[in-house]
């Protein structure tokens, strides 16, 4: 069983003891690594300027680039020897980091996962269609031994194809997908083309959506297609990947696993921590890795702690859904805009279909955003009247959110392209 209840209720004060104990034996192996080795030395820092779970401010914080910098093995904390898989992020800003888990890392995050989908419902009896890639990604893998030990029966069924992840669903009678929201909304698009309802020609009863940043309202709209419970799950790689954060059955944010992850949430300006409910950058520290174990490292996800208890019990806090991150924010006539902004309005309003991407033009010194909108295919007749209404509603909804004009182009069902990973939101054509 899965339901950890004696660590996932733990009260406050046992966690903390727990936390700062797994903190000073993170310190310790941290110290064993090329890169933190040179910076406790230059700084005079280790285990000893460790009393009480504050003082991880003392630390320095690791970002991206300390790790592309030391890149292949600088922050590996054991002899090579004892490593025994690797895993990459996905590139989405950049170079590619990569990380090292041990033996014991694999059995600490497949545990953790285990806990996540036992959380939010499944179980030994389910059949379980992994979606997403395998192999350097982490959510193929990860999820994949997570279930394992729930004891599923899997279908690694992998990123893409359409068609054929249908036909296994139906075939194989899948009652439970982890699946990139993006996808789950292009791949509704398919069911349409085969005069499939995935409401009635499927049994699938339980989503894991993860990956990307996605808006309640993208949640709602993946649920009624489906006609299925969608949680929200966050990871990202140098933290194992997913398993870090994930939502129980209230679906009102994510508990972050405390046992193993020492979070903060700071200002990403001044980088001091704000308090609990205040809007910030998530920093978290491994507790139990062992591979490369990572202090401080800034995620670049925004997001605030829920501070309320949940009422389904567990006392590890809930982050709320990931409002975007740092460098996903646009810049426009000084104006500052997430593509999550844009995601909510859009997917309020009836005749937008699944997708849309949000493409920037400077001319002269004017910047220029340009929206295309799929329209939704039940909506889509050509007809030109309706279509200009439909423009207009966009522009307005746009307008109030963002503060400044966009153009909208509406364009076909299905148009935009979609590849199997996470969705490109922006294209950006100006040049510095
Ligand atoms: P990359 O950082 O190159 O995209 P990863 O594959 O490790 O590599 O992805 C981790 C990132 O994906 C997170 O930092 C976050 O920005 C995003 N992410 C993952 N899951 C979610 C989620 N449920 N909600 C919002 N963002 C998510
Ligand atoms: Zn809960």
């Amino acid at each position: 069983m899965y339901w950890e209840k004696n660590v996932e209720t733990i009260k406050r004060a046992k966690l903390e003891d727990l936390q700062l104990g797994r903190l000073k034996e993170t310190i310790g192996r941290t110290k064993k690594s090329y890169y933190y080795g040179k910076v406790f030395k230059e700084k005079k820092l280790g285990i000893s300027s460790l009393r009480k779970l504050k003082d991880i401010q003392k630390f320095p914080f690791t970002n991206k680039d300390d790790l592309r910098e030391h890149w292949p093995y600088g922050f590996i904390a054991v002899p090579k020897e004892e490593l025994v898989r690797m895993h990459s992020s996905s590139g989405t800003t950049g170079r590619a980091t990569v990380v090292f888990h041990t033996i014991n890392d694999i059995a600490v995050w497949s545990n953790l996962l285990a806990r996540c989908m036992y959380m939010a419902g499944m179980r030994k009896s389910d059949v379980f269609q992994n979606m997403m890639t395998y192999g350097l990604f982490t959510g193929g893998l990860g999820f994949h031994y997570g279930a394992e030990k729930i004891g599923a029966l899997i279908i690694p069924a992998g990123a893409g194809n359409s068609k054929r992840q249908i036909q296994l669903m139906r075939d194989f009678e899948t009652t439970v997908v982890h699946v990139i929201p993006s996808y789950a909304l292009h791949l509704s698009t398919v069911f349409e083309e085969l005069k499939l309802d995935p409401r009635k020609d499927t049994k699938v009863k339980i989503a894991f959506l993860g990956a990307e940043p996605h808006t309640e309202k993208m949640r709602k709209k993946i649920e009624e297609i489906y006609g299925y419970k969608a949680f929200n799950s966050y990871g990202l790689s140098e933290m194992n990947g997913p398993g870090v954060a994930f939502e129980c059955p209230e679906q009102n944010g994510m508990h972050i696993w405390e046992d193993s992850f020492l979070v903060e949430i700071i200002d990403p300006k001044t980088l001091q921590p704000v308090p609990d409910g205040e809007e910030g950058e998530l920093v978290m520290t491994t507790l139990q890795r062992e591979g490369m174990p990572l202090l401080r490292y800034r995620t670049k996800d925004l997001t605030r702690i829920i501070p309320e208890p949940c009422s389904c019990g567990r006392t590890h806090r809930r982050i709320e859904r990931i409002k975007g991150r740092t460098d996903d924010m646009l810049i426009l006539k000084g104006v500052n805009i997430y593509p999550m902004q844009i995601e909510k309005k859009l997917m309020e309003i009836s005749g937008v279909g699944t997708n849309f991407l949000i493409v920037l033009d400077r001319e002269g010194f004017n910047d220029l955003m340009t929206v295309k909108v799929e329209m939704d295919k039940k909506y889509f007749s050509g007809e030109m009247k309706q279509m200009e209404t439909l423009r207009k509603k966009i522009v307005e909804e746009l307008k109030s959110e963002i503060l400044i004009t966009p153009k909208i182009d509406l364009v076909e069902p299905d148009s935009i392209p979609k590849g199997e990973g996470k969705a490109v939101r922006v294209i950006d054509n100006r040049k510095d």
